[in-house]
């Protein structure tokens, strides 16, 4: 058995993350490790981030761990909002007010591709390495459908003809840089000479 500990106090990414591992690893969260301060986020990339985040965990606690983080880059603005995703119009995370701001941007752009990607950093045996999960797809001109959360209102993923919100979420779930992203972590743990 491989115990990994998943830098996040978010315990839905938590559930999600477990949901998708194999049940030969597990998954620990940071209250496991009674750790419930703030996790420095502060670096210009989501590569930067996901290391900052392990790092910070694995220093402190010299545990094999990972972290993640997700931007959704679209090409028309140079990958903005990237990194900025959650307070793309400001601090609150507002979704409603981070998509009306993308959709201003984009009013009068013919090209609306896209892509959410998720970087994972994974710290084991004291090596670290990176894993890259993209879907692609394209900004929309409004918003449909009521699952997921972010902006999936307003993002299809190439080979679809609904939103992420219009997918029932194990649909999106099976498709998502979230997933493709775990499933090389997953994957490359279970690789490993624990099992
Ligand atoms: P985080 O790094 O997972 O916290 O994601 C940062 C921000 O990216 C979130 O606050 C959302 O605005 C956006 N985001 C991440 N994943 C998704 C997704 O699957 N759908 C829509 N938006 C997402």
């Amino acid at each position: 058995m491989l115990k990994i500990v998943f830098a996040t106090h978010n315990p839905h990414k938590l559930q999600e993350i477990k949901a998708m591992l194999p049940d030969a690893i597990e998954l620990i969260g940071l209250d496991k490790l009674d750790f419930y301060d703030d996790i420095p986020e502060t670096r210009d990339t989501l590569e930067g981030n996901a290391l900052q985040k392990a790092r910070f965990i694995f220093e402190k606690f010299g545990v094999n761990c990972f972290a993640d983080d997700t931007g959704l880059e679209v090409d028309a603005l140079n990958g903005r909002p990237g990194v900025h995703s959650a307070r793309y119009a400001g601090d609150g995370n507002d979704s409603n007010a981070n998509m009306d701001k993308l959709l201003d941007e984009l009013k009068s752009s013919a090209n609306r591709r896209a892509q959410f990607r998720t970087v994972i950093a994974l710290i084991i045996d004291g090596e670290e390495l990176l894993f890259n999960g993209i879907a692609e797809g394209e900004i929309i001109d409004e918003k449909r459908g009521k699952e997921g959360f972010g902006y999936d209102p307003i993002f299809i993923p190439k080979g679809y003809r609904e939103t992420f919100a219009q997918m029932p979420l194990p649909k999106k779930n099976r498709i998502s840089h979230r997933f493709k992203a775990t499933k090389m972590l997953a994957d490359y743990l279970m690789s490993l000479n624990y099992f």
